[in-house]
């Protein structure tokens, strides 16, 4: 499908607003507060409406007490994630009370389900913004039609549009998140995700390289992930082992990752990329998501235990101390203690570094939702138990090949628990825990591994 762009006139609109606003504020500098839930995706649309707030003259606090502008940008994939959005909103009300100039905000995939963001809308008068995953674009319309007295509630039901050309404040750090597509295509039968953030779009390669240049050169970042619901079915004109190669070519970048995979579209091409891109950290997120075939299928997933498998190996062979992660479901509906056998069994076939895992939990509006067989609670959270401990070996286990292995950390920064170290990662995802001081943060060192510890390596500077 090809994509289509937010109209230039609307983003050119959206400057003028900012322009319009700044100049309604003269010179004053009011603060706001971000709070998102959920994945990168949205970290990075809460960089974005960043990115417009401080052009318009709002700084950043970390206190939502003294806040002119509380944004709450929500998600709906974790358990019970409409009733704690509920609970914080309604904790503005008192500071609201206290500030009646507070302009409140809440939007975000929970609010892109138009029943539950009515709800609120009912519940919470106070709030004056409520919006979409589309909505981005003309955030600064939206915001100075409130400071004009009025109240916003937007929720498109199109597929999204891309929006470039807007501002983004990153957050502070030496590793970004750039996105190359919105979306998914693949209803997993337990996820909400395409019904939120609608069909899959691609953007241009020029539009991410010119990002990823900007991201480096101008704002001083060493490592850029990739981000996307399934980076490997990005289309973009070229394909997704071509942009990886593309980006690889950026001076000055010094690591490469992207995420999330989908097993069923990981290519052999892209392998080879991985391989040959030196950039390319050694290191894939592969949802996994069960063991069992006949889960799998009920789950539309699109892809077998033995195909998954095929795809380490491929990956092993090509791009030698390559690190598996992945997120794993047990108790999805019907699931017998013979499938989650099969789940645990594969973990240890895989021997993953890392892996998230959730019991099942029911998202209405999924094909999932509607499935008989459904695990009770306590059954869930047994072979929740059980998973983990199984993960916790196979991480654990994975630990002992680095004793003695040398490689180079990014130092990201101090843990000050016990006898304060410095703490990095590999390209592999590894953390290495290190002696040193607050200097070291933001730069890379070659390190000895000398020891393992719970979930991480323990090591010397070489150099
Ligand atoms: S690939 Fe599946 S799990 Fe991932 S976002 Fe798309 S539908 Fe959800």
């Amino acid at each position: 499908m090809e994509p289509k762009f937010v109209d230039k006139n609307v983003i050119e609109e959206s400057y003028a607003a900012i322009g319009r606003m700044r100049e309604m504020l003269g010179g004053a500098r009011p603060r706001y507060f971000i709070e998102t839930y959920g994945c990168q995706m949205n970290e990075h649309d809460s960089e974005t409406l960043a990115g417009m707030l401080e052009l318009i003259g709002y700084v950043r606090t970390d206190d939502r007490r003294e806040a002119d502008f509380i944004l709450f940008n929500t998600c709906c994939i974790r358990d019970h994630a409409e009733k704690r959005t509920f609970g914080n909103v309604g904790f503005i009300k008192e500071i609201k009370a206290e500030n009646p100039a507070l302009i409140t905000a809440v939007c975000g995939c929970m609010m892109q389900q138009r029943e539950v963001a009515k709800r609120l809308a009912a519940r919470f008068p106070f709030v004056d913004m409520i919006f979409g995953t589309n909505e981005l674009a003309v955030f600064p319309q939206m915001l100075e039609r409130v400071m004009n007295g009025g109240r916003v509630f937007e929720i498109k039901e199109i597929d999204g549009e891309i929006p470039e050309g807007l501002p983004i404040k990153r957050n502070e750090g030496f590793s970004t998140f750039v996105n190359i597509m919105y979306g998914c295509n693949n209803f997993c039968s337990y996820c909400i995700v395409p019904y939120v953030r609608g069909r899959e779009r691609s953007r241009r390669p020029e539009d991410i390289v010119e990002e990823v240049k900007k991201a480096v050169n101008e704002e001083g970042f060493t490592e850029v992930t990739l981000l996307g619901q399934n980076v490997n079915s990005y289309d973009g004109g070229i394909k997704f082992p071509e942009l990886l190669r593309l980006v690889n070519e950026v001076e000055g970048l010094k690591r490469l990752r992207f995420m999330t995979s989908h097993p069923k579209d990981l290519s052999h091409e892209l392998v080879m990329a991985m391989a040959e891109c030196d950039k390319v950290c050694e290191h894939i997120h592969l949802p996994v998501q069960s063991g069992s075939n006949r889960i799998l299928k009920l789950m539309n997933r699109r892809y077998t235990r033995e195909h998954y498998l095929d795809l380490i190996r491929d990956l092993r062979e090509h791009v030698p101390g390559v690190e598996i992660t992945t997120d794993i479901i047990v108790g999805f509906p019907t699931e017998t203690e013979e499938d989650l056998e099969d789940t645990l069994s594969l973990v240890h076939e895989v021997g993953f570094s890392a892996a998230y895992s959730f019991a099942y939990s029911v998202r209405e509006g999924t094909v999932a939702a509607r499935m008989e067989g459904q695990i009770p609670e306590e059954v869930k959270k047994e072979r929740l138990a059980r998973l983990n401990r199984v993960i916790m070996e196979s991480a654990n286990g994975a630990n002992d090949k680095y004793m003695g292995a040398e490689g180079e950390i990014l130092i990201e920064g101090m843990d000050k628990r016990g006898e304060p170290m410095m703490f990095g990662k590999l390209p592999s995802l590894k953390m290495v825990y290190v002696k040193g001081d607050e200097s070291m943060i933001g730069k890379y060192y070659k390190v000895r591994v000398t020891g393992t510890r719970f979930n991480s390596l323990a090591g010397e500077i070489i150099s």
